[in-house]
This record gives structure tokens, C-alpha cells and sequence, in this order.
């Protein structure tokens, strides 16, 4: 897609456990080659597993038209007591 604007946008994904609201950083350019089939890996390769779920589960999901239901985020803090159990 060539000659898009790049803008920053905030990707907020809310915690199904506890709803906590995380958000991370990310440019339209970047939401743009996600939507269209790039890895979250290869369009953030800077951030960190935990802020591309974010990315993944935040209002941006739905733009991906995938059948799936709904954006579904879990934070740090919640998968790890998830995990312990
Ligand atoms: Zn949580």
C-alpha cells in the first residue's frame, strides 16, 4: 500500500480477568501491513510479546475480518497467575 500517512495511533486492549487497560504505541502504516498479512513479529519486532498481544487483542483486531470472537486479552499479571495454576 503505497503513499499512506503515518500516524500514531494507541492500540488498548482491556484484560478479561481483572480489566485492566493496557495500551501500546503503534503507527497506522504499522496497522496497515498487519491488516494486510504481515506477522505482528515482523511489523514490531521492537516490542515485546506482551505489548504485540496487546496490539492483537486491542479494537485494531477486528480490522483482520478473521472469525474469531472478539478480541480476547489477558495481562502479565493474569497469565502468569493462569499459569500457576
Ligand atoms: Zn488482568
Amino acid at each position: 500500500m503505497a503513499g499512506g500517512s503515518t500516524r500514531l495511533r494507541v492500540a488498548i486492549a482491556e484484560c478479561k480477568v481483572c480489566e485492566t487497560r493496557e495500551s501500546t504505541e503503534v503507527q497506522s502504516h504499522e496497522i496497515e501491513m498487519w491488516v494486510m498479512g504481515d506477522e505482528a513479529q515482523t511489523v514490531w519486532p521492537q516490542k515485546s510479546a506482551q505489548e504485540r498481544e496487546i496490539v492483537m487483542q486491542s479494537q485494531y483486531a477486528r480490522l483482520l475480518n478473521r472469525p474469531f470472537p472478539g478480541p480476547y486479552y489477558i495481562c502479565g499479571p493474569c497469565s502468569d497467575k493462569f499459569e500457576e495454576e
